[in-house]
């Protein structure tokens, strides 16, 4: 099957309010216009250089997403193309954000990584930390939160991966019920489900997916 094919497949068996963001690292400037070319416009990279290098090769029309960790010293060059950052897993990566965002007079579109599998390598705020960092959010002037994006645990136990999820659900609408009004109307994206567990995540009230290899192929 073409990238093409792939995507359309994946699309049309997504619910109308989910998104798709096609993630496309490793993956060369043709493979994304195939799937440009088909109509898409939501693509996810996870570093920073690559992304840039992508975007100014391609059409200024793309939403780029970055998906993967972020480093503080790269926090200015990652805002360059305006991506919808899904990974902010500290305060002072919000800080650093807040900075660059104003340095360039920008309005930073975010979502707020939260750990929820159980494993020690993935990135994300625990509950504490997000907590924290939700009293704090009036400091940032220059950022706007769209919601929370998470990534459940690499396991063949679907039973746990929807339990994973169903609680980023909740921590989700718990932390958009706690938010100030004007915050709230901005606050609608639950970034869930990758090529192997989109389909659990839809159930489980995900709003977006990020999906690499199923459209791209293996990496
Ligand atoms: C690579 C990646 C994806 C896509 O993974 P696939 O399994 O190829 O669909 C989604 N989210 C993040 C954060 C990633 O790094």
């Amino acid at each position: 099957m073409t990238i093409a094919a792939r995507l359309s497949e994946i699309k049309s068996s997504l619910p109308s309010h989910v998104t798709l963001v096609a993630v496309s690292k490793t993956k060369p400037a043709a493979a994304i216009k195939e799937a440009l070319h088909a109509g898409h416009l939501h693509f996810g990279e996870n570093k920073v250089q690559e992304l840039n290098l992508k975007a100014a090769e391609l059409s200024k029309e793309i939403q780029w997403h970055l998906i993967g960790h972020l480093q503080r010293n790269k926090v200015k060059q990652a805002l360059v193309h305006q991506p919808l950052i899904h990974s902010i897993d500290s305060f002072r990566l919000l800080q650093e954000v807040e900075k660059q965002a104003q340095a360039v007079g920008m309005q930073a579109q975010v979502l707020l990584q939260v750990y929820i599998a159980q494993e020690e390598t993935k990135y994300g705020l625990d509950e504490i930390e997000l907590k924290q960092l939700l009293e704090s959010l009036s400091q940032f002037k220059n950022i706007q939160i769209n919601g929370l994006m998470g990534m459940a645990s690499f396991t063949s136990n679907e039973l746990q991966v929807a339990a994973e999820f169903r609680h980023l659900r909740k921590v989700f609408e718990e932390t958009r019920s706690s938010l100030p009004t004007e915050l709230q109307n901005h606050f609608q994206t639950l970034s869930m489900g990758m090529s192997g567990d989109y389909q659990i995540a839809i159930q489980e009230g995900s709003t977006m997916v990020r999906i690499g290899s199923a459209i791209f192929g293996s990496r």
